[in-house]
């Protein structure tokens, strides 16, 4: 069991118009530990006749919550906050449990994510509209802002709390209920934050919670309820393809966080020191299973062997483990499949000449979930690496010549999350930030996930931002009266 404070944070039943429910058919099923293997739980499996009632009862919440005002909306919001930030050591315990990145990393998830809900607690009353000289003389415009409505949210188990909140607190800031599916890998976190919503006061149906096993089932029910008004949908391109086909058919307004292929640029005049931190960073956090992890690092020519050098170094120091375990700084990847999916491609890379200075292999008894820090040099184009999204802790590092040669490679995918490079000379840092076909660029930095700055993508990386005072529009509506002054 988990050893926390709050026990009553630990819950198993859906949570389903201000209630803790089992599934009307019984089903359970189980969470596990990633890094023990062992069951810590036993959750409600939801299905079609729960997607229904959440969106019946969100809907019915929304005719009320839509009318508090901003401030109203706001003080529950801070509420909601300040509890998370009271409790952050049993939920970051929580999702290091279901999870398996490190205590330290499962911590900072918490305080990034609970600072989602201080902001948009903030912005709740800032959804300002305008008002706009009319293009006749009796005519007076006015814009205003309204809540879409209710809101179906999908996300994965690699941010298991903050996920969850980028998109709920901006929704409910907005005036908006939700209805919610976690990852079927991490139900726990999202639960948690279920029974500190009602503790902050947050009414009966705005926010409901709907672990399950049958993602589809509930996707489903999601996309084709004329009730429900807005998807908003991260995890991986080829499923957010699939339920944006879905929400089609209803037309709805959508927000979409899908993969990435984050290219790390190394420029010979970068600072080495600090382009080796940041590489190491931005590659092997949460074990390289972020969608703004780097994918793919290209290094010039004049620096390529003092990085590899250095970079290998850096890697060795990492140690691995439980989460729990003090010291670790990676833990497990998430299940069997995700390391069978890095062997795959760190074998192909081999086939193909790539250079292992570290790491490479499972680690610990042959059922670990433990996969090492892994260091490919003399990677090449034609190598899977190049095109697929690595999603655990193998780098593969390209070496290049020009700055023409290296915008080619970084932009030659179909994804356009993060990048990043380091360099110093500031009419090329102007322009290579400028050529990257990409959300977020971050320069001489190797992270760009900040509550105030907006975060999403470009190309099939998706749709949408999230943070920052754009976040809250994804959740608005535009309306314009037109006024004929009598
Ligand atoms: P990942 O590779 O990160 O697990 P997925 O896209 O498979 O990414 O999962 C992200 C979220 O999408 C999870 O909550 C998962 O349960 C959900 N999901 C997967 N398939 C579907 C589907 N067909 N319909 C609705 N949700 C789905």
């Amino acid at each position: 069991m988990i050893d926390i404070q709050r026990k009553d944070l630990l819950q198993e039943g859906a949570f389903i118009g201000g209630q803790f429910v089992a599934a009307s058919s019984q089903k359970q099923f189980p969470v596990y530990n990633p890094y023990s293997s062992a069951q810590i739980a036993s959750v409600a499996d939801c299905g079609a006749t729960e997607a229904k009632s959440a969106i019946d009862l969100a809907y019915t919440a929304f005719q009320t919550w839509k009318s508090y005002t901003g401030t109203e909306r706001g003080r529950i919001l801070r509420k909601w906050y300040d509890l998370q930030r009271a409790h952050e050591k049993d939920l970051a315990k929580i999702l290091t449990m279901e999870q398996g990145k490190p205590f330290r990393e499962a911590l900072g998830e918490i305080r990034y994510g609970a600072s989602f809900v201080e902001w948009f607690a903030e912005e709740a009353r800032r959804t300002y509209g305008d008002v706009i000289p009319g293009h006749q003389r009796d005519k007076r415009i006015i814009v205003l802002k309204q809540p879409v409505g209710v809101v179906a949210a999908i996300t994965p188990w690699n941010f298991p709390s903050a996920m969850i909140t980028r998109k709920v607190a901006p929704a409910l800031a907005a005036g908006c209920t939700v209805v919610i599916k976690p990852s079927e890998l991490t139900p726990l976190s999202a639960l948690a934050l279920g029974v500190l919503a009602t503790e902050a006061g947050l009414p009966p149906g705005v926010l409901n919670i709907l672990p399950t096993n049958n993602a589809p089932e509930i996707g489903n029910v999601m996309t084709s309820s004329k009730l429900v008004k807005k998807l908003s949908f991260t995890g991986s391109t080829a499923v957010g393809k699939l339920l944006l086909k879905q929400a089609a058919d209803s037309v709805k307004k959508v927000s979409m966080e899908l993969g990435g292929n984050a290219p790390f640029i190394v420029f010979n005049d970068a600072d080495l020191e600090k382009a080796v931190t940041g590489a190491v960073a931005s590659k092997y956090t949460n074990a390289g299973q972020t969608c703004v992890c780097s994918n793919r690092l290209f290094v010039q020519e004049g620096i390529y062997e003092a990085f590899i050098e250095k970079f290998t170094s850096a890697v060795r120091e990492q140690t691995l483990g439980d989460g729990m375990t003090k010291g670790v700084v990676i833990g497990p990847m998430i299940e069997e499949k995700a390391v069978a999916s890095v062997e795959a491609l760190v074998s192909d890379a081999l086939e193909k000449g790539a250079r292992i200075t570290c790491g490479g292999q499972r680690h610990g008894a042959p059922q670990s979930l433990l996969y090492e820090p892994t260091v490919l040099a003399d990677a090449s184009t034609d190598m899977a690496v190049f095109r697929k999204e690595i999603f655990g802790p193998v780098a593969p590092v390209f070496k290049f010549d020009t700055e023409e040669e290296v915008i080619a490679m970084a932009n030659d995918t179909e994804y356009g999350l993060a990048s990043y490079f380091y360099g110093k000379d500031h009419s090329r840092i102007w322009r290579v930030a400028e050529a990257l076909e990409y959300g977020m660029v971050g320069i001489n930095s190797p992270s760009v996930s900040t509550t105030v700055a907006p975060f999403g993508g470009v190309k099939e990386s998706g749709m949408g931002r999230e943070g920052s005072k754009y976040g809250i529009e994804e959740y608005l509506v535009i309306k314009q009266l037109m006024w004929a002054v009598q």
